[in-house]
């Protein structure tokens, strides 16, 4: 049985009291959900990260970040490596959303490096996949995303993707309030798995997979009923105690 795990990802949004505000917020909100069900973190812009993690300190919730170099250390101005990041507390780290492929071109061989950056310092990458629009209406979904995950695979191998989270995200239900019918999810959930299982039946069965796009309080629930949705990557929606709670109370 996998466990269920909601990851807010906050992009560049807040201030250092408007953080504070959300944090005490959700840490209010979700005092009664039973800590051995679901997973939840946070991914704050960097500069609040430590602010972040003082702020959730025996609280379950755990704190990711939202990029990584693919560096350890060196002269790459305005890079963060995945070592600052652990010696910082965070627990995971987000690779390969669609903002970054699209706005600053990253390419899967990038993602790729980044992903075993991130696992070289114990920390789990959440890897996010999925197709445009155009993609999708030219029947490519399945395959665009089996390519996307497959890249990953050739560099870090099968058994690092037991150890990391994938998150299926069609870029054309982020942050557009179209989310894809839980029908359409399960569809890529199951290939994704199937895809896995055709290396590794037991890292296919152990990976948690996330949803995102467009997730909200009122659609959670029936999202997370399908059998291969492990929970959500949350955008918009992790920006409000309330509604994020909500999301995880669905998990
Ligand atoms: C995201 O950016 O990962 C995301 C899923 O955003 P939203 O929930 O706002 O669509």
């Amino acid at each position: 049985m996998r466990r269920s795990l909601v990851v807010g990802n906050w992009k560049m949004h807040g201030s250092a009291a408007s953080i504070d505000t959300l944090v005490t917020g959700l840490q209010q909100q979700l005092a009664n959900l039973p800590a051995d069900q679901t997973d939840i973190a946070v991914c704050p812009p960097f500069v609040f990260i430590p602010q972040v993690i003082s702020q959730l300190e025996g609280s379950a919730i755990a704190c990711g970040a939202q990029n990584v170099s693919d560096q350890q250390e060196g002269a790459y101005t305005g890079e963060i490596s995945a070592t600052m990041l652990a010696e910082l507390g965070c627990q995971y780290v987000i690779v390969g959303h669609s903002e970054r492929r699209t706005l600053m071109a990253e390419s899967d061989a990038d993602i790729a490096a980044k992903f075993t950056a991130v696992q070289s310092q114990g920390l789990t990458p959440i890897l996010c996949v999925g197709e445009s629009l155009a993609q999708r209406e030219a029947g490519e979904t399945l395959s665009w995303i089996e390519q996307q995950i497959k890249a990953v695979i050739a560099v870090a191998g099968i058994e690092a993707m037991a150890a990391s989270v994938i998150a299926y995200e069609p870029i054309w239900a982020i942050g557009t309030g179209k989310t894809a019918s839980p029908e359409q999810a399960q569809e890529v959930h199951a290939h994704i798995r199937q895809v896995l299982a055709n290396e590794s039946q037991a890292v296919a069965g152990a990976l948690q997979l996330l949803y995102g796009g467009s997730v909200k309080a009122d659609n959670a629930a029936e999202l997370f009923g399908k059998q291969d949705i492990d929970g959500a990557l949350v955008g918009g929606a992790a920006l409000k105690a309330a509604d994020f709670a909500a999301i995880c109370m669905a998990a």
